[in-house]
């Protein structure tokens, strides 16, 4: 079984989760599951990034220890990962022993490639960020993202990881492999900002009590980005580990497209300095906005998480994030109650009307009309549209182009209700009854269980929880299978299970 291993940014401890961190996640799932569902032997990462000046600040303000806080952080952002069905493999902490051991020997093995030297610091440092500006980075004396912040005058020796030795390096890989940054937009930019040349950047803090050690320097810590973006080995056991020799190099880092500077240039010249291969690739998603700003802890309160979970059930929360946001871009709304009135839409008409009432009449024809038997499969007009519909969405997933993917799976649903209407299955019965074959009811019902099925393996990684109602409604057992088996399993399909309305109405 191929491996595929798979991560996501860790979150920063410095609040409770919000909108901004639980798209990337279902995001994510949503790639895992496919995944599994393609045969691969999925490990999937998430994590906490439990480190840092502006932990250890926000810790102080409430009264309490940075390890007592991270604690009770990481207990909420599980907490909401549990509701939303994420079927994460592991989950990293940095405060973790098993990081701290990796972590100092990635620091150690590039110390003894001579890529660390000591230099002195002087510059703006913005704890949004964690980094320093430079001076034509700062728009009226502020970093551009976080406004709402100081940049602090900062003055320190420090430790420098020899970057712009790498940039070639870096440079030529992202040359080479058109598919190592994706989308292509995020790729441009990184190309951009490579051959501009790059600096040397900042591996150690002397002034930061709250992290890891600096191997050989006591009096400093590891900068906040070595860190973090260390996890993704030392969560599957770097440098010696079982985990790190079946699943490095990572198949894709899924992050922000705010820090593809970390992931794209930071993190594989990292790696190179310690003699370990880069991840195979990054993707760079983009964001929910709310009236052109990006989600952050403020506007993170005003569209509650557990609020969303709640108001449909987590399945409906998935569904219209992945409906909505492209996976390759940004989705804006003008307001929290704009996104709010459009989940209400979307789940109204997607989910309850659309889908829920297929589900709901397919089973009830089949009751009705055969007594709960599902005639054998046959081929035909909607048979082959979901057929092409099917291709389509392993050939958008393939490419992580995931509101694509669900977009083919919706094609399914409206041509079978389209095929609903147009076959007049209540006219085939009463012909039926008036002394006609069976063979025209047995072909319309057996061609929309098959749509059913199909539609459930496709819905499997977006919906989890709601496609395994859809295929056990429709006679399967246990969870929708894999690609592999789809057609035999739909082919073994012998009797509906009506059962609970899919998506009731609020
Ligand atoms: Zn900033």
């Amino acid at each position: 079984m191929p491996g595929f291993y798979l991560t996501t940014a860790i979150d920063y401890s410095n609040g409770d989760p919000h909108l901004g961190h639980a798209i990337e996640k279902i995001g994510a799932d949503v790639i895992a599951r496919y995944r599994r569902a393609c045969g691969d032997d999925v490990h999937f990462l998430i994590g906490m990034d439990e480190h840092g000046q502006k932990v250890q600040q926000e810790a102080e303000k409430h009264g309490s220890s940075p390890q007592a806080w991270v604690d009770r952080i990481a207990e909420s952002f599980l907490e909401v990962w549990d509701r939303l069905g994420l079927s994460n493999d592991d989950f990293i902490r940095t405060s973790e022993p098993r990081h701290r051991r990796g972590l100092t020997t990635l620091m150690e093995r590039i110390a003894a490639n001579e890529d660390f030297r000591r230099s002195k610091y002087e510059g703006h440092y913005c704890s949004g960020c964690e980094a320093f500006k430079k001076e034509d980075e700062l728009a009226d004396g502020r970093c551009p993202l976080h406004p709402g912040r100081d940049v602090e005058w900062t003055e320190e020796e420090n430790w420098f990881f020899r970057l712009s030795d790498y940039r070639d390096a870096v440079l030529a890989r992202l040359r080479d492999d058109p598919g190592w940054v994706r989308p292509r937009t995020r790729r441009n930019e990184i190309t951009r900002l490579l051959e501009a040349g790059l600096e040397d950047i900042s591996a150690s803090r002397s002034r930061i009590r709250w992290g890891v050690p600096f191997p050989g320097d006591e009096g400093h810590t590891v900068y906040v980005w070595f860190d973090a973006l260390s996890n993704y080995i030392t969560a599957i056991g770097y440098p010696d580990g079982e985990g790190f020799d079946k699943f490095w190099p990572a198949d894709l880092h899924i992050i922000g497209k705010d820090i593809t500077r970390f992931h794209c240039v930071y993190w594989p010249a990292m790696l190179m300095a310690a003699g370990v291969e880069p991840a195979r690739s990054v993707w760079g998603h983009g964001f929910i906005k709310i009236g052109g700003a990006k989600l952050s802890k403020s506007a993170g309160t005003e569209l509650g998480l557990i609020e969303l979970i709640e108001r449909h059930g987590p399945d409906a929360l998935r569904y219209f994030l992945m409906r909505e946001v492209p996976w390759d871009g940004d989705r804006d709304y003008p307001s929290s109650e704009a996104f709010i009135e459009q989940f209400d839409r979307r789940y109204t008409t997607d989910l309850a009307n659309d889908l829920g009432n297929l589900l709901n009449r397919v089973v009830s024809m089949v009751s009705k009309y055969r007594g709960g038997d599902i005639p054998p499969p046959r081929g035909g007009e909607l048979a082959g549209k979901a057929s092409v519909a099917l291709s389509e969405y392993r050939s958008s997933m393939d490419d992580y182009l995931l509101h694509r993917g669900l977009a083919a799976a919706f094609d399914v649903v409206r041509a079978a209700n389209g095929f609903v209407d147009e076959s007049k299955p209540w006219a085939l019965a009463r012909a039926e009854r008036a002394g006609a074959g069976l063979d025209d009811l047995d072909s319309v019902l057996s061609q929309l269980i098959g749509s059913l099925g199909t539609v459930a393996a496709m819905l499997a990684p977006f919906v989890p929880a709601k496609a395994a109602e859809i295929w056990r409604a429709s006679g399967g057992d246990g969870p929708p299978p894999g690609f592999a088996d789809l057609e035999p399993a739909l082919g073994r399909l012998a009797r509906v299970r009506p059962g609970a309305v899919l998506f009731p109405r609020p």
